[in-house]
């Protein structure tokens, strides 16, 4: 099997007082992510779909919000770290594509830079890497900007 797919879901409370970090993009809010880490909710997710692509569990599994090595972490480094276990298996990003569900602040000045950020984090062009967002509607938890979830979907090949 030389192309394997896989898929991550994140979600984390917004709360007063933190700095909001997407997609490795620090972007000004009056509200920041709650997490053990830097609560990086769209690099985990892409985290989470890189390691369900070749079935090496989860996020939670490899860095336990247990774990005082992790509080505060930048995700760049987990991303960093999920990477290179799937090159250590032999294989390499085809694309991803990551949907954003945010009701506040919009995200859009800051797509291309996060997208800049993950392409060099997973050695690819920025053509790879897709980021979207869009709101919730208003409706639900997620629509009056309690938190802001996010859905990845990445594909991988076999090197060689
Ligand atoms: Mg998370």
């Amino acid at each position: 099997m030389n192309i394997r797919i896989g898929n991550g879901f994140d979600i984390h409370r917004l709360a007063a007082g933190r700095k909001l970090f997407l997609g490795g993009v620090e972007i000004p809010s009056e509200f920041g992510l709650d997490g053990h880490s830097d609560a990086d909710a769209l690099l985990h997710a892409l985290c989470d779909s890189l390691l369900g692509a070749l079935a090496l569990g989860d996020i939670g599994l490899h860095f336990p919000n247990t774990d005082e090595r992790y509080r505060g972490i930048d995700s760049k480094k987990l991303l960093n770290q999920v990477y290179s276990l799937v090159k250590e298996k032999g294989y390499r990003l085809v694309n991803a594509d990551i949907m954003v569900i945010c009701e506040r602040p919009k995200l859009l000045p800051y797509i291309q830079q996060m997208r800049e950020t993950i392409a060099g984090l997973l050695e690819c062009g920025t053509d790879r890497i897709s980021v979207k967002a869009t709101t919730n509607e208003k409706l639900g938890s997620l629509g009056r900007g309690e938190g802001i979830a996010v859905y990845a979907v990445s594909l991988l090949e076999q090197v060689g």
